[in-house]
């Protein structure tokens, strides 16, 4: 959004992060250290006429930001774009960059410690991590577990057959309708043997576990005149010109997004063109504004840097080999070119 509008408008970015994490990749980053430094992007090359400052919106207003510093920033337009937090490692928490590698890194050295890794949710999240710890350590055991009676419901059967075909392949148990009666005595991510009961009765014994399940919205800063189009799970009603429902020149990008679509950069990308369009036009003293139509399910599914599946309405299923060509790298150098910066920019 903000490098969209760079040219048309003064731009301000608000970010508590001292760099951009390319979290698409974090998962590979706590199996493959070579990863760590290179998925923290600088920010410098990124506008050229506006600004990234960092701090923290606290309180959004139609017309002002309150920073967790203690000062405000006034906007003719203001979007929201305030995505979602995941458990560790989807989304790594600090927002200090040197802190997040730390923590990356020695979830990496507890990872190589322990022989069997239990992964709570067997979604996107879950079966992309167990692809990278099958890459790195051939030797684990891996198990999933999936309160859900079927692997990736919503997708076709070709591309879940591929998937089960893939997982057995390599070695990834998944336990399908079943969760954990209690939870692991262990904190997740920390090495150390404990056994758990599912609700099917199976008793499962492992070193290490994570929790691969549900994102959280982060949408607590909006003024009472936003909050009206807050939804109790948190997200943002918006129109289909993306404005906050209820508002001119407030918009909304993203995983805060109530569309009904699946929560994807490719998806907020999408949003984010939209936007920058709609904010030019009204700029401009036009009204000609676009929409955007909620997105079919589509995914490209990695399972380490060589397997995978992947689903679109266009092109159906691939298998391995073309999800690996499609994603192989994790986008990391889109994200770069995005960024304005390079591969050594992102190394310490
Ligand atoms: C492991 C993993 C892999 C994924 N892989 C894919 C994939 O391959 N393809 C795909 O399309 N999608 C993928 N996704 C989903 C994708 O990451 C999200 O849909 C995408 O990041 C959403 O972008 P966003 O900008 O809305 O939010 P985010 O990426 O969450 O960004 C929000 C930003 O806002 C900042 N922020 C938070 N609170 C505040 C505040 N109060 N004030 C100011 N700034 C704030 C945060 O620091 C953050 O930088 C993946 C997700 C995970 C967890």
């Amino acid at each position: 959004m903000a490098k969209l509008l760079d040219d048309a408008a003064d731009v301000t970015l608000i970010e508590p992060r001292d760099r951009f994490i390319h979290n698409l990749a974090a998962l590979r980053a706590v199996t493959d250290p070579d990863w760590i430094d290179r998925i923290f992007i600088p920010y410098d090359g990124l506008l050229t006429r506006g600004r990234v400052r960092r701090d923290r919106a606290v309180t959004v207003t139609p017309t002002t930001v309150q920073l967790a510093s203690g000062e405000a920033v006034e906007a003719d337009y203001i979007v929201l774009a305030t995505g979602s937090t995941h458990h560790f490692p989807a989304k790594p928490e600090a927002s200090d960059s040197t802190t997040a590698q730390a923590q990356l890194r020695q979830t990496y050295q507890e990872l190589a410690r322990a022989d069997r890794v239990l992964l709570l949710g067997a979604g996107a999240v879950g079966l992309e991590f167990a692809g990278e710890i099958r890459t790195a350590w051939p030797d684990k055991d891996i198990m999933l577990i999936e309160p859900s009676a079927e692997l990736m419901a919503g997708f076709p059967e070709e591309f879940r057959s591929q998937l089960r075909a893939q997982l057995e392949e390599m070695d990834i148990k998944v336990l399908l309708g079943a969760s954990l009666q209690e939870p692991p005595a262990t904190a997740a991510g920390q090495t150390g043997t404990f056994t758990v009961q599912t609700t099917t009765g199976v008793e499962i014994t492992a070193d290490i576990w994570f929790a691969c399940y549900g994102a959280t919205v982060v949408t607590d800063y909006l003024s009472p005149e936003l909050q009206a189009a807050r939804r109790p799970d948190g997200r943002i009603e918006v129109t289909p010109q993306l404005r906050v429902v209820g508002q001119e020149r407030v918009f909304a990008v993203g995983d805060v997004t109530a569309i009904p679509e699946m929560k994807q950069a490719a998806n907020a990308s999408q949003h984010a063109e939209v936007v920058a369009a709609n904010i030019r036009a009204l700029i401009d003293g036009r009204d000609d504004l676009i929409s955007h139509q909620p997105q079919p399910n589509q995914i490209a599914l990695p399972l380490g840097p060589r397997g995978g599946v992947s689903y679109g309405p266009d092109f159906g299923v691939l298998g391995a080999a073309e999800t690996a060509e499609i994603k192989g790298g994790l986008f990391l150098d889109r994200y770069l070119e995005l960024l304005g910066a390079t591969v050594e920019a992102s190394q310490p």
